[in-house]
């Protein structure tokens, strides 16, 4: 049991001090009788004292202790007011290191040591043989092909007449929408606007370059004075601000032909030799496993996705640098390419979709931004934008790296071992 001064000592640390001062008592018990609900805590005690009585106040309704997720470190003033609401405590996820690997961007050059965040033994293990193919065959080629952050507000009109109008308005007030929605942003730019329809519903597909923001928030609030222009002007009723034309969140063919956040390509020439000695097998058996898994089989289940594992590589980065998780779902979307050459093999991801930002969300929680800063990109980049570029063609060349091993390890008929040894010992 702490007593005040051990709950100084670790302010940070919702553990602390476990025995219930009076104040807490009184608390709960308005808690149990319903006259406090759990989310107003905030409002009546500080952040790390909210979060302690919360937990405690869960723990004693379910008989359930949580001593483990009440330790951490992060400084929770701005979590609980920016990412957490009804915060208990912190799970923790292991982060390992793969690497150093090679980087040949535009943004990023040089050696970089890859966090990832993950309980899937074999996975570092696995992307870190990648690396080590990637940088001894000189490095990835990595570039960002396109570059924009999506929003797509849906409206209903009275007559696909009506909804024809109504698109080629917004056709002919590109300018003016422009400026709008530029108004709400000091980082923002609106970069392209796209309309579909379906019946009499329009869907608006608004387009920022966001910056070194994966930019969601930025998006939406820049979005919804667009809509509300465009229902005021065509007599268009907007329905909701996101129409899933955008989309977030969702595995969507759109994403995949379109882009959404940054697209990124990255690919390395292996040679005979290099497949050889690190991954024990040959370019051919490479090239087959990709074809007839990755491609073929990807497409005779109805696959958004061409590749191996993409996503598991993109999830692990992705919680290690405070990266919205649920947006692990657009690096399923990566196509993984082989093509044979008279020297080895040409290996190459395309990540049409990863919604990545080095400013905002979660990326200013303590531990995510120090797997940032371990790769040189936490914070705004200089020209803004830079920093977030720089962060997606790292992610590229760490999904390179996780295609590489996986297709080898299966290639070489060697992944169900490397699990059993790594996964379950
Ligand atoms: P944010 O934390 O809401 O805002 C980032 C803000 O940082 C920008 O809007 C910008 O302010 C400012 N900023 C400072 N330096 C910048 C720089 N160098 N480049 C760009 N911006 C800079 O973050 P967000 O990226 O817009 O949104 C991410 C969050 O949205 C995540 O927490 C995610 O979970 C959540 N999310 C929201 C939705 C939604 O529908 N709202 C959907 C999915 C996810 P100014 O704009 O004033 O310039």
């Amino acid at each position: 049991m702490a007593d005040d001064a051990g709950q100084q000592d670790t302010k940070k640390n919702g553990a602390m001090p476990g025995r219930d001062s009076e104040r807490d008592m009184l608390v709960k018990n308005r808690l149990r009788d319903g006259s406090l609900k759990l989310y107003e805590l905030d409002r009546e005690l500080s952040p790390i004292d909210a979060i302690r009585v919360r937990r405690e106040y869960i723990e004693a309704e379910t008989g359930t202790k949580m001593e483990n997720v009440g330790i951490f470190s992060i400084d929770v003033e701005r979590v609980v007011k920016r990412n957490c609401e009804n915060m208990i405590g912190a799970v923790q996820v292991p982060v390992g290191v793969a690497g150093p690997v090679q980087v040949n961007g535009v943004h990023a050059q040089g050696s970089y040591w890859l966090p990832l965040a993950t309980t899937e033994g074999a996975l570092i293990a696995s992307v870190n043989r990648g690396c080590s193919a990637i940088t001894k065959a000189g490095g990835a080629d990595v570039r960002i092909i396109h570059d924009g952050m999506t929003r797509a507000p849906v409206f209903a009109t009275d007559s696909v007449a009506h909804a024809v109008q109504v698109c080629d308005w917004v056709k002919l007030h590109r300018d003016e929408l422009k400026t709008l929605a530029e108004s709400t942003t000091s980082h923002g730019k609106l970069s392209d606007i796209v309309t579909f329809i379906a019946g009499t519903s329009v869907y608006v597909r608004l387009e920022f370059d966001t910056k070194d923001a994966m930019g969601m928030n930025m998006v939406t609030i820049a979005g919804g004075k667009v809509a509300d222009l465009i229902a005021q002007a065509t007599g268009a009723r907007l329905i909701a601000l996101s129409g899933n034309m955008c989309t977030d969140k969702k595995p969507a063919a759109i994403n995949g032909i379109m882009g959404r956040g940054r697209s990124v390509v990255a690919g390395i020439a292996l040679t005979h030799e290099l497949i050889s000695t690190v991954f024990k097998t040959d370019a051919r058996s490479i090239a087959e496993v990709n074809y007839r898994k990755n491609l073929v089989g990807s497409a005779r289940a109805g696959a958004t996705g061409f590749n191996a594992h993409a996503a598991n590589v993109v999830a692990a980065m992705f919680i290690a640098c405070g990266q919205d998780a649920a947006h692990a779902i657009d690096g399923s979307t990566c196509i993984t390419t082989v093509d044979l050459t008279e020297t080895g093999a040409y290996i190459a991801i395309t990540l049409p979709s990863l919604p990545v930002g080095t400013v905002g969300g979660g990326t200013s929680v303590d531990t995510q931004q120090e797997c940032l800063r371990l790769l040189g990109v936490a914070g705004s980049g200089t020209p803004p934008g830079t920093n977030a570029r720089k962060f997606a063609e790292i992610i590229g060349t760490a999904v390179l790296a996780g295609e590489l091993s996986l297709l080898g390890a299966l290639a070489a008929q060697h992944l169900a071992r490397a699990h059993q040894q790594l996964g379950r010992g």
